[in-house]
């Protein structure tokens, strides 16, 4: 009798899945899927990113909460599925004891926390007998197919684009074993419908996200039979169902792996045409790929303050305006509108997360790690790796050549937002507004509509910042050696 199991992470799917496929290698008479409900996915303890900022908040929303139960219970209808809490290095090796468990199969994380987590229940299973193996999946490429050592991963996304694009394929997803020694029970089926149960349904207006690898599949097959096709046209738009894929929730969760979504879209361009927006889409997923590999690069550098090019900047740390830009208070609507929908249902398009993490950046200047924090713990698609590369990117200490990049909110929302319709729908204080009123009230008719006055003077705040960011780089021989390697990078 050898039994196995494969601990999931971020990687809730059967297809595509190397782990499981080098579980069933060793011809197992049983596999388990185990699932540590705790750090660093979930918790329901205390969230805090010191020294900056401590609340007690779960560091999973509900809705990302809501998304990783209904993936879970997608597998527990086909597999052998338990759930466990805690600390993974503390509950995984005695669960594989009592179990008999032999050795257990995972994907391998980048990230810091998530790396000393995998290391502490390799050590802890090594000093029993046994073990943990570690493979690579949730990615386009493996570290090997790319075509330098990660220590030279180009600082320009673009050069890292066309450096994999020229020499780089990617590889056909593994199927989905047919037959898996592994029964599900109903018992957790029903233990992960009651945890469901008790938590909020989805916002009206939120995207019908249903978390799963069999939600996940269907929702790309119907994506890629039209609307992909119009997609760089419409991908930064701000309100609808097609505008953009969506997709996010499925791909952090690993309901849906990357490669199986190349090779549909492959598949969708075979059958009706490639054109740019198909293009495009694979465009944004080399993004993706890009932070994953910035983090394996540049681990906890990725998380500090100066961020990679260890810019020494005065960041503000001033509760009140966090409070505002959380709540949607700030006075600015596109960026208010932008936040309530954040709070309201997990998730914004990737438009309004530019303009308020600008905002938060270029006009409040504080701390961005608040910022980065603070979407942690509200999105349904929250990935370590596109999360905090993208936050550093916007506060200008990671890979950005333009270095200083900002957000005009009243111009974004006249270009995105052309009829007033998204701020409308997340800032009722305004439905009276017409455009382009609505935009930017006047301030002697706020006090009426109970709409807040700026919490910052625009343009001074970002003249604060700019100046402030330029005399930074300037006084730091890295910033400058780096801003300087940025623009020789350029294509
Ligand atoms: C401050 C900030 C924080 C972000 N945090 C996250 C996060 O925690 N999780 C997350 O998945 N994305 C994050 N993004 C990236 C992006 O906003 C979302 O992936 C995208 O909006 C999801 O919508 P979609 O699936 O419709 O994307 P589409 O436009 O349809 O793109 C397809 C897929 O490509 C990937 N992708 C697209 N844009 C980016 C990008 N800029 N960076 C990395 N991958 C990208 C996503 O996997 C996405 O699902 C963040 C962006 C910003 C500016």
């Amino acid at each position: 009798m050898s039994r196995v199991a494969v601990w999931l992470l971020n990687d809730l799917r059967l297809h595509d899945h190397p782990a499981l496929q080098a579980a069933l290698r060793e011809r197992p008479t049983e596999v388990t899927f185990v699932y540590v409900w705790g750090p660093p996915t979930v918790e329901w303890g205390i969230f805090s990113f010191p020294p900056s900022w401590e609340e007690e908040r779960p560091r999973a929303s509900v809705w990302r909460q809501r998304f990783l139960l209904e993936a879970l219970l997608d597998l527990a209808k086909r597999v052998r599925l338990e759930l466990l809490f805690g600390e993974p290095h503390q509950v995984l090796p005695a669960w594989a004891a009592q179990r008999g468990i032999l050795a257990l199969y995972a994907h391998r994380e980048w990230a810091p926390e998530e790396q000393a987590y995998q290391q502490a229940v390799a050590e802890a299973l090594h000093r029993q007998g046994h073990r943990l193996h570690l493979l690579e999946g949730n990615s386009l490429f493996e570290q090997a197919q790319l075509p330098f050592p990660i220590e030279g991963l180009p600082l320009l996304f673009t050069r890292f684009r066309q450096l994999v694009e020229r020499t780089t394929t990617v590889k056909p997803p593994l199927p989905t074993p047919t037959a898996l020694p592994s029964e599900p029970d109903p018992q957790v089926q029903e233990k992960l419908r009651q945890r469901l149960a008790g938590l909020p349904s989805l916002h009206p207006q939120s995207f019908p996200f249903v978390g799963g690898e069999t939600a996940g599949q269907a929702w790309v097959r119907t994506y890629f039979q039209d609307a992909v096709f119009t997609y760089k046209q419409t991908r930064n738009a701000l309100q609808g169902r097609t505008f953009s894929s969506h997709f996010s929730p499925w791909l952090a969760a690993g309901c849906l792996s990357p490669r199986w979504v190349y090779a549909e879209l492959r598949a969708a361009e075979k059958a009706r045409g490639a054109n740019e927006s198909t293009y495009w889409l694979f465009f944004e997923l080399l993004w993706r790929e890009y932070f994953r590999w910035l983090v394996a690069r540049w681990g906890a550098k990725v998380f500090s303050l100066g961020g990679i090019q260890g810019l020494r900047l005065p960041w503000r740390r001033e509760k009140g305006l966090f409070s505002a830009w959380i709540a949607g208070q700030t006075g600015y609507p596109i960026v208010d509108a932008a936040m309530r929908e954040l709070a309201a249902t997990g998730w914004t398009s990737n438009r309004a997360r530019q303009i308020v993490a600008s905002f938060l950046t270029k006009n409040l200047f504080l701390d961005w790690r608040w910022g980065a924090a603070y979407f942690e713990t509200q999105l349904n698609d929250y990935d370590v790796y596109s999360n905090w590369g993208n936050w550093l990117y916007q506060a200008g200490v990671g890979t950005d050549g333009r270095g200083f990049r900002w957000f005009d909110p009243v111009r974004q929302a006249k270009l995105y937002d052309p009829e007033g319709s998204f701020i409308r729908q997340w800032v009722p204080e305004l439905r009276s507004c017409a455009v382009p009123r609505v935009y930017s009230p006047e301030p002697s008719i706020r006090p009426s509509l109970r709409y807040p006055q700026p919490v910052v003077d625009w343009q001074r705040s970002l003249a604060y910042a700019k100046d402030t960011y330029w005399r930074a780089v300037k006084g730091s021989p890295k910033g400058n050696q780096l801003l300087k390697l940025f623009q020789d990078d350029e294509p």
